[in-house]
């Protein structure tokens, strides 16, 4: 799966592996040949774009984390991009919450491989979710389409609507409702017809039956090696049924992957399962952090970096916490905690963080602050000297006019951050005197 990408992907990194230091010449380069890698992987280049461009912000500047190398850390930014890529690792399962029986339509063209995921997905349903299936072809334009689904379904016991010659789509669908809610059956699969092409008449058709049978899924398959044109199908069907997710097939023969990794990113749909061979047990739930792993083949780097990454947080949070106990707080620890306020999600989550916080976020609402201040704030920091950020007493109005020219603010910008800075100074030396982290109960009890 995805051979030929991660073979690229791979020599990038190996050039960039021994390096000492990230410097933007080599990320560039880097990138240069990522986005090339990914162009040939036929990714859409809408999503190569911002995955480049996402990369490159994140890896140009980035200070490397101890232990590691600029390669891996390289590596791991690529890693969390790609995982974002695909949909990041909240995939929503399949919604079967509701009274039996749960209706699951499949929809796609013509060879597609609808039909084997149709058998594949009832024996998982069945198999690993104790849930009695029931299937139902409604694909009355390829010949022996109704067969081909009973035939699936004694391979993998699960019962099949009988067939009735010359029945019309619609029809089929209500009386396999009716089948199945007289058999308790938890979860009807219908396995709708195919077209070669999309066209009206399909999604008309689609359309009606969805109205008789409200199903809770609407799964397109579609074949991951027509790539770019698997897209655009399900660009097609978005815009005329409502799906709720993407089955992508013949994944176990596909080396290049820019079906799987344009998808999300161009329909809005996530991925929910991947067909990975012919075989009836073939289908596995689409993860993406297990597909980014697979691409770049480089878990144990990424688990490295990771480990370095919260090593570091560690660290940080112990050396935060000593200087707390002696009461010293200077600009270096504001800005370091407006940048874990931003890693946190923002000012929404800051009530109750850091001591303090709470009148600092008191302040900042009274005066109509909002995220973006965050950074403007960190921008003012970045601005003073770094005998200024341990000693902001030293800031005298001439100081401040420079600084606020440095980040481009206004000088009573520079004087609110000082405010915010005294506020939260006193409130570390406040803990001080009741003992240090000890103390800190008593100031939120
Ligand atoms: P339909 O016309 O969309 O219903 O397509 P079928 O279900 O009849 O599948 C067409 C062919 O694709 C069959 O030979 C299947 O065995 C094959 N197929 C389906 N899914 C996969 C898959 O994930 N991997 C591989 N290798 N073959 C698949």
């Amino acid at each position: 799966m995805f051979d030929s990408l991660s073979d690229r992907l791979g020599s990038v990194f190996d050039k960039l592996r021994g390096r000492g230091a990230l410097n933007e010449a080599d990320v560039r380069e880097a990138m240069r040949e990522v986005r090339i890698a990914l162009l040939e992987a036929d990714v859409a280049l809408p999503v190569v774009r911002r995955f480049i461009d996402s990369v490159t912000e994140q890896a140009v500047g980035q200070s490397v984390l101890k232990s590691v190398t600029p390669g891996q850390q390289v590596v791991k930014i690529v890693n969390d991009a790609l995982v974002e890529m695909l949909g990041g690792d909240d995939v929503p399962g399949l919604d079967l919450a509701a009274a039996p029986p749960v209706v699951i339509m499949m929809v796609g063209l013509q060879g597609s491989g609808k039909t084997t995921t149709t058998a594949k997905l009832a024996k998982l349903l069945k198999e690993k979710h104790g849930k009695k299936a029931m299937m139902a072809s409604l694909d009355v334009n390829r010949p022996a389409a109704q067969e081909q689904l009973k035939v699936l379904g004694e391979q993998v016991d699960v019962a099949t609507l009988p067939i009735i010659a010359g029945q019309q789509p619609v029809d089929i669908a209500t009386r396999a409702l009716q089948a199945a809610k007289l058999q308790a059956i938890d979860v009807l699969l219908l396995d709708t017809a195919g077209r070669l092409h999309v066209d009206q008449q399909l999604m008309d058709e689609m359309q009606a039956v969805a109205a008789i049978s409200t199903p809770k899924e609407v799964l397109l398959v579609v074949d991951s090696l027509t790539g770019q044109d698997a897209v655009n199908v399900a660009q097609s069907f978005t815009a005329q049924v409502p799906l709720t997710g993407v089955v992508l097939t013949r994944m176990d023969g596909d080396a290049r992957g820019g079906a799987a990794l344009s998808m999300r990113a161009v329909t809005g749909k996530p991925i929910k399962f991947a067909g990975t061979g012919e075989k009836l047990d073939a289908l596995e739930v689409f993860q993406p952090s297990r597909v980014a792993g697979r691409i770049l083949g480089m878990g144990d780097v990424v688990s490295i970096v990771e480990r370095a990454a919260a090593a570091i947080e560690e660290e940080e949070a112990e050396r935060m916490a000593a200087r707390m106990a002696k009461g010293q707080f200077d600009m270096n620890d504001l800005r370091q905690q407006l940048r874990q306020m931003q890693k946190m999600g923002g000012l929404g989550a800051l009530a109750g963080m850091m001591p303090g916080m709470k009148k600092a976020k008191q302040a900042m609402e009274q005066s109509g602050m909002d995220d973006r201040v965050l950074l403007r704030m960190d921008a003012i920091i970045g601005s003073m000297t770094p005998k200024e950020r341990i000693r902001p007493d030293l800031l005298n109005a001439k100081r401040k006019i420079r600084i606020a020219k440095g980040s481009g603010v206004q000088v009573q910008d520079v004087n609110k951050l000082l405010k915010m800075h005294q506020e939260m100074e006193r409130a570390m030396k406040q803990i001080k005197k009741m003992g240090g982290l000890a103390g800190l109960g008593k100031l939120f009890g």
